[in-house]
């Protein structure tokens, strides 16, 4: 390493035990996306003691902030997220919820990363801008809740990047940077891995609606719901040769009953699900033929389908050029041993960074120090050193890198990077097209039934 870099890391080092309290703390307070107001406290406290003035949405929690170098220049955004997933029966859970994907530990991170930034000296050097984000509800979870706070007109979008980029918060940034846990135990040799990118996806609601009837006396007066809900999902999973290896298409629907009582005929079925796919296409292909299928499942039993759409998280994908930038830096950090960058795997899961990544190069890479299983019972961050300050330490390295030199290396990678929509009323036209709402089968007095389950 440099002399700067090791003076970046001395930094980090500096605030070793506020970082690790804060990773103690914050999981010690876990909430579910847009309530996390227990960590925005916390963290708007933490960040205001080291003299940031924070922009806050006010009505959803999260919060950003600039340094700026006082030299033009590109800006970088780097962000951790804040909430918690519904997890009742992991033993550390607090009111049914844990932080089981390590968003806790990017809090931490991020505070090291503020308070080395306010070292005297820290910005020496580069130039253009850094600004610091805390973004709201990053698991597409509780759609219900969501649909809700879109309805009174609080939230426009499922996740809070792609929420904030509507309210303009990503305005003027040039590059995006944030770091994700990842799992792999202590005597697991590497501390940094990346992906190239992750699958998109979108959020289904759908709701089975029958008629309700005695389920022993007169079930013939009944139009059972839960049966055509399965009928749905079991046509559903005969698509599954359909789908072609290349978009690797994940459908995992889930069965969310409600009015149940063993003794009447169930008139109403809720499904959750997500589609997620490689390319926006292949989503929207899919998802057709999802919708078709479960349509025909109603019309088999005489039962009506609600189907809710809505977009969720645009398929990610890193910019490989700005990907090699951090690799090296981590490899300063730690060697090249305990680094492991991978420009050829692909992970179907989904993150709204994805929608940042259609519109600015951005990299979302991992720390290692968490064991069990990401969203699994088992999961707790065992080397917070590795996931909270060593992290902290590899993003102000590679901020560092892409801001010093006159920012050669942010405009290069700028000046390669291919944007998927010319500006983001494009990438939001595009997104928008994705919502659905309909009552896909109507029946006319005789039974006879018109669906629809498509836009126009
Ligand atoms: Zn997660
Ligand atoms: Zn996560």
């Amino acid at each position: 390493m440099t002399e700067r870099q090791n003076r970046i890391v001395a930094n980090v080092d500096r605030h070793r035990e506020q970082i690790l309290a804060a990773e103690r703390w914050l999981w010690a307070h876990p909430q579910t996306g847009f309530t996390e107001w227990e960590a925005h406290n916390y963290l708007k406290a933490a960040f205001t003691e080291l003299g940031y003035a924070l922009t806050e949405p006010g009505d959803i929690p999260g919060f950003f902030t600039d340094l700026d170098t006082g030299i033009p220049g590109p800006k970088l955004c780097i962000m951790g997220e804040l909430d918690a997933l519904d997890i009742a029966n992991h033993p550390e859970s607090v009111n049914g919820m844990t932080h089981c994907c390590g968003h806790h530990a990017q809090g931490a991170a991020m505070l090291g990363i503020a308070a080395a930034l306010k070292e005297p000296g820290a910005l020496d050097g580069m130039c253009g801008s850094i600004r610091l984000m805390m973004v709201p509800a990053e698991e597409m979870i509780q759609l219900a809740f969501r649909e809700e706070l879109r309805q009174k007109g609080v939230i426009h979008y499922m996740g809070g990047k792609v929420e904030f980029l509507y309210r303009g918060y990503f305005d003027g940034v040039d590059l995006c940077m944030m770091v994700h846990g990842a799992v792999a135990g202590p005597d697991e040799p590497f501390d940094f891995s990346c992906v190239m990118g992750y699958n998109g996806c979108l959020a289904k609601t759908i709701r089975f609606k029958g008629r309700s009837a005695h389920a022993g006396g007169a079930p013939h007066r009944g139009i059972n719901a839960q049966y055509a809900a399965m009928l749905g999902l079991q046509a559903c999973n005969d698509l599954r040769e359909t789908f072609q290896d290349q978009d690797q298409i994940r459908f995992h629907p889930i069965l969310m009953g409600v009015n149940c009582a063993v003794n009447i005929i169930p008139d109403e079925m809720k499904v959750e699900s997500y589609v997620r796919a490689r390319t926006l296409d292949a989503m929207i292909a899919v998802n057709k033929r999802v919708n078709r299928a479960l349509t025909g499942a109603a019309l088999a039993l005489g039962a009506g389908v609600e189907l809710r759409d809505r977009p969720g998280y645009s398929p990610e994908v890193h910019d490989p050029a700005m990907m090699r930038l951090i690799e090296r830096c981590c490899t300063d950090l730690v060697g090249a041993d305990r680094v492991r960058f991978d420009y050829s795997t692909w992970n179907t899961g989904s993150s709204d960074f994805g929608d940042l990544t259609c519109l600015m190069p951005g990299v979302q890479f991992n720390a290692a120090g968490a064991t069990g299983a990401g969203h699994g019972i088992d999961y707790c961050v065992a080397d917070p050193e590795r996931q909270c300050v060593n992290s902290a330490k590899a993003q102000l390295l590679a901020a560092d890198a892409l801001l010093t030199d006159g920012a050669a290396a942010a405009k290069e990678i700028m000046a390669g990077y291919q944007p998927l929509y010319p500006n983001k009323e494009a990438f939001f036209a595009t997104i928008d097209n994705i919502t659905l709402d309909k009552d896909a089968v109507i029946y006319d007095a005789d039974g006879n039934a018109t669906v629809d389950f498509q836009n126009s």
